[in-house]
Parts: structure tokens; sequence; C-alpha cells
């Protein structure tokens, strides 16, 4: 049984003030979910020691929004798997399509991020999605499918099982604009069923979560399908009632 996580991406937003005050009042609201969800929350890298001080022991996890290709050495403004390891991170966004787009991360880029968390006992949360062009031209599973492939190709079919992927459409992301709960769950068996096809057993036991403007008024109807384990959440991740209604929504 697939247990439903609920990721929240702050992107680049925040402040020691801010995060303090967001952070007191989601998690007194989140306090009902925690046992029933899995949560995790990934704030910028400056802030990942703030945060992991005011999750305390709630149970909620803390994870990073990227994690660098290299192990260590010269790689000026880089951030290891392992530092984040070290930091408590128990979760890393690998392959976020603003990475992919505005930071130029090719698939084989991301694959070997994936990798580096992996081996540094982590779990990698893959991001997948097609843009609009190649959703309205037909591509939206080639898509998927060659990003999935590369991970595939550098950890294995089993790396891939047991980590969690984020489907996100990009014209869904930040746009207001969210895929119908029919796309998601078409998306997502089809998803499932190209590991199906890899392995037997893998596409039911990987953990597949939706994101793309997720709010608390779209959230049962996104989370209704038993193919989605859940949401990455960017925007609404920022209100602490927001983000709790989303977390009722999948409890
Ligand atoms: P929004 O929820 O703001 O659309 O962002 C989704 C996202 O990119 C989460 O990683």
């Amino acid at each position: 049984m697939r247990k439903s996580i609920l990721i929240a991406n702050w992107k680049m937003n925040g402040s020691l003030h801010s995060n303090q005050a967001l952070l007191v009042r989601m998690l007194a609201k989140l306090r009902p979910f925690r046992k029933t969800i899995d949560m995790a929350i990934c704030p910028p890298f400056p802030y990942l020691f703030q945060v992991r001080d005011l999750l305390g022991y709630t149970g909620i996890a803390l994870g990073a929004q990227n994690a660098s290709r290299a192990r260590s050495g010269a790689h000026t403004g880089e951030v290891s798997a392992t530092m984040l390891q070290e930091m408590g991170c128990r979760y890393v966004l690998v392959g976020h399509s603003e990475r992919r787009a505005l930071y130029h991360e090719s698939d084989d880029d991301v694959a070997t991020r994936f990798r580096q968390v992996l081996s540094a006992d982590m779990t990698p949360v893959l991001c997948v999605g097609e843009t609009l062009e190649e959703r309205e031209h037909g591509q939206t599973m080639a898509v998927i499918e060659r990003q999935i492939q590369a991970v595939i190709d550098q950890s294995g079919i089993s790396g891939l099982a047991g980590s969690i992927v984020a489907y996100e459409p990009v014209w869904a992301i930040g746009t207001g604009r969210t895929a119908t709960p029919e796309q998601v769950a078409d998306t997502h068996r089809a998803i499932r069923q190209f590991l199906e096809n890899c392995e037997t057993g893998s596409g039911r036991s990987m953990r597949l979560v939706y994101g793309g403007s997720v709010k608390a008024a779209n959230a049962a109807a996104l989370f209704s399908s038993p193919e989605v384990d859940g949401g990455l959440i960017g925007g609404a991740s920022l209100q602490a009632d927001e983000f709790s209604n989303i977390a009722a929504a999948l409890a």
C-alpha cells in the first residue's frame, strides 16, 4: 500500500522572519494529518537549518530543491547531496521544470543528480512533465518516458521504483491552469504502465504525485484518482491555510 505524500516546494521565496511565522501557523494546522500522510517542506538552501529546527520532532520531513551533479570539489556555488543529507534532508527534488528550462539541466544532468541523491541515502523526487506545445502535438508520454528513461539508465529501475515521481505539466505550473483530474489520472496510469513494462511491480510500488496549480479548491478532485499518491505544491505551500486544507483533502 502506497502512503500519500504532500511536498511543499517553496521555490525562491521566504525570509527568516516569514518562514518562522508561516511554519508556526502551518505546523499547528497540519497536526491532525501527520500520521495519515507523509509531508515534507523544501525551503531554499539557506533556510534548511532554520526549517529543520522548526520541524523538530513533528515527523514532517525536510527536503531540498536540488543537488549538485558533482560529489565535491571545485564547483563554486553548488551544494552536494551529502551536504544535504548531513543537514537532515530526507527528500530532494530533481529535474524541476524550472531547473530544466531556466538553468538548462538536461535529462542526463537530472539523472546524475538523481543518482547522487540516492547514493547519499535520500529519496529523490523526480519531476517530469510536458510543455503545452508537446501536449498539443501528442508527445506527452514520449517526453515523460525520455525523462524517466535517462534516470533508469543511470540508477536502474529499482532506483526509480523506490523514489517518488512528480508529474508536473509545465503548462500548469504557476499559471493557475490545472490539468483536469482525468488528464492527471490518465497520465499517471500511463507512467505506471511504462514502469510496469520495464519491470513488473515497479509501477505499482512507486509513489507518483501531481504538481501544478494545486489549491485547496481543486485538491480533492485532483487527488480523487487512486493513481495519484499526493501532491507537489508551489504557491499554495506559502500559505498555512491553503496548504493545510490541501493536506486535509489528501488525508
Ligand atoms: P504551483 O503550485 O505554484 O503551480 O507550482 C507547482 C510546482 O512547480 C511545484 O514544484
